[in-house]
């Protein structure tokens, strides 16, 4: 495969979603690119939890294992390389890449993930991944019966402490700032014996990624071993919208159950295309992105043949 042939697909994005994609399609004979900027959202933890067989194996063991595997299928490649621009339409797209390579394909799969926005708290990125998540489904268990801090506020802080009951009763809701709750929201907080500060977090402290505590502005020590927030998360690219793809007010490109978007030809699978962020849940999206890219090539070679 060099890069001014036309290839049958090209894959932005090498997570979960994209290799499971290039597995399958793989297996199906295509020509796949991968195209991978190697710097998935999850590359801040140590371990994974949740994927049957692989649970607790960290993310870059997973990416190992998973390369291994679809090296078997000799009609996929790998690039380690950034996606820049994208234009044509269904048949022959065509990409450009931060190193200035150019590859043409038949279908295009974006698979490219979400982005966290860079934290406003001190010390959160040192605890990011290690002591400080995002999904109870992925790390409460590591968490359970421990004391956490939940930042959030408003009616996300309700259902949040909500969902973490499940893991621990040991838990607080710092808002960092006005908690923008109605009195009813508080009247359920105190119900379930779940302190609020509203404070501002001045910072937070930690030792090797092991939160100690949250120092708030009004002076007050709040101890944890555990936090789970909200980050606030962005489209891994913008090319989707380049080339006409719809997308929701989260972000996520808008897909039917095999993956496919609005623009004929293009498919989007993943962190990219749900709210639902775990790392199973994206490679079957990728998995059924596959499934419906094949059966359109085959449909469309299938009908050439008069
Ligand atoms: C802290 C944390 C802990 C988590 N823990 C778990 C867990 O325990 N269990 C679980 O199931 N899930 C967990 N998740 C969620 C899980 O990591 C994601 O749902 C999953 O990785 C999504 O896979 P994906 O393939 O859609 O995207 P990603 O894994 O994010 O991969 C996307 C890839 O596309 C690349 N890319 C982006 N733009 C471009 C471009 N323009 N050109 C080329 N490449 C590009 C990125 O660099 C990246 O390599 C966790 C997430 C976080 C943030």
């Amino acid at each position: 495969m060099n890069e001014q042939q036309r290839i049958d697909v090209a894959i932005i994005g090498g997570g979960p979603a994209g290799m499971n994609a290039a597995l399958v399609l793989g297996r199906a004979r295509k020509t796949v690119i991968v195209i991978d900027e190697e710097r998935p959202r999850n590359r801040v933890t140590r371990e994974t939890h949740g994927f049957l067989t692989r649970d607790g194996v960290s993310p870059s063991e997973f990416r190992r294992i998973a390369r291994e595997q679809i090296s078997a299928y000799p009609s996929v490649r790998f690039v380690s390389d950034i996606a820049v621009t994208i234009e044509g339409s269904d048949g022959d797209f065509l990409m450009t890449t931060e190193q200035g390579a150019t590859y043409r394909s038949k279908k295009v799969l974006f698979a490219m993930g979400k982005k966290d926005l860079p934290f406003d708290i001190e010390g959160l990125a040192e605890v990011y991944g290690k002591s400080a998540f995002v999904c109870p489904y992925c790390d409460g268990w590591e968490l359970r019966d421990q004391p956490l801090v939940l930042i959030a506020k408003g009616a996300g802080a309700v259902h949040f402490a909500k969902v973490v009951s499940g893991w621990s009763d040991h838990k607080v809701i710092c808002t960092n700032g006005p908690d923008d709750m109605t009195e009813e929201q508080r009247e359920e907080l105190k119900r379930h014996h779940i302190p609020v500060f509203d404070s501002p977090i001045l910072r937070i402290d930690s030792i090797d990624g092991k939160v100690q505590h949250i120092v708030l502005e009004d002076g007050t020590n709040v101890p944890c071993t555990g936090i789970f927030f909200a980050t606030k998360l962005v489209a891994g690219s913008e090319l989707p919208q380049d080339l006409g793809c719809r997308v929701s007010e989260a972000g996520s490109i808008i897909v039917d159950a095999l993956g496919k978007t609005n623009v004929p030809g293009v498919y989007s699978a993943g962190d990219a295309a749900t709210e639902l962020y775990q790392a199973i849940t994206a490679a079957a999206m990728g998995s059924l992105a596959a499934v419906g890219i094949n059966s359109e090539l085959l449909t469309e070679a299938w009908e050439s043949v008069k």
